[in-house]
């Protein structure tokens, strides 16, 4: 084996909210497999006479199964020093990293991990409220939706409401998120952020409570949804300035005035 394959997370978007290392190991980069959700900016920052493969998905198609990426990855990297796999946010949260580590681990390829800023934590940076707080958050749960086609569903035991829900991929049917959440009995005044694109120039969020979350009109994809007490906190001054939502883009992206 002649290189070494990098697991890089390339953040939520905003190139200045990379890691140094990152971006040092990007500009030494021969190789760069990356997802669809990792920024153009970031890109941007592999060497010059790197090759760059998007390997991820378009509009939910896949362009390479999981096992097409591994395969890939181990034959660069018999025949190229640093081999790059770049993900959207950190690379260890919802990116199949488990399937590349393992399967890197079974072929003998040398790898390291560079973590990244992953979007539960450039979303509630966005909207300006912390994920825990002594006084109403002791716990945060990072979690995804259920969706009729697999079997990811939050494991409810122990959730109480003491904690922050950070939801992944939340998907365009808010009301089955809603349903779902009602279900597990949370209450209907819970607070809901949600943040598209956070930390890119397009960012916009919205905020409401369970109660009304199926009213909301969808934002666009990426968005995740935040659900706490934590999220009261500041819902009135996102009500306030990000009322008019994706309807108008310069008024969403601008930045928050208390
Ligand atoms: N590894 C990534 C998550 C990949 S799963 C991370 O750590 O952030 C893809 C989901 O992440 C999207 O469906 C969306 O819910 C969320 N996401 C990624 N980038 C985002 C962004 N800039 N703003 C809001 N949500 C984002």
């Amino acid at each position: 084996m002649k290189g070494k394959v990098y697991l890089v997370g390339g953040g939520p978007g905003d190139p200045e909210l990379l890691t140094l290392k990152a971006a040092k190991i990007l500009g030494r980069a021969n190789i760069v497999l990356h997802d669809a959700l990792v920024s153009r900016e970031v890109l941007a920052l592999a060497a010059a006479g790197a090759e760059r493969i998007d390997v991820g998905k378009r509009c939910g198609t896949k362009l390479l199964t999981q096992e097409e990426i591994n395969a890939l990855m181990i034959s660069y990297a018999k025949s190229h020093k640093v081999v790059v796999r770049l993900k959207g946010g950190d690379p260890l949260f919802f990116g199949r990293a488990g399937e590349e580590i393992a399967a890197l681990r079974e072929a003998g390829v040398e790898f390291e991990i560079v973590p990244g800023i992953t979007a539960g934590f450039a979303a509630a940076a966005a909207a300006r409220f912390s994920l825990t707080d002594r006084r109403v958050a002791s716990q945060v749960l990072f979690t995804t939706i259920q969706r009729d086609s697999d079997n990811r569903s939050i494991q409810w035991a122990g959730i109480s409401s003491n904690t922050t829900l950070v939801i992944y991929m939340p998907g365009t049917d808010y009301a089955r998120v809603r349903q779902q959440l009602r279900d597990a009995g949370w209450p209907e005044d819970m607070p809901c952020a949600i943040v598209s694109h956070a930390s890119a120039k397009d960012q916009a969020i919205r905020s409401t409570i369970l109660a009304k979350l199926a009213d909301e009109a969808t934002l666009p994809a990426p968005a995740i949804m935040v659900v706490g007490r934590v999220v009261a906190e500041v819902a009135e001054e996102i009500g306030r300035e990000f009322r008019i939502g994706v309807e108008n883009a310069e008024r969403t992206s601008r930045p928050m005035v208390i």
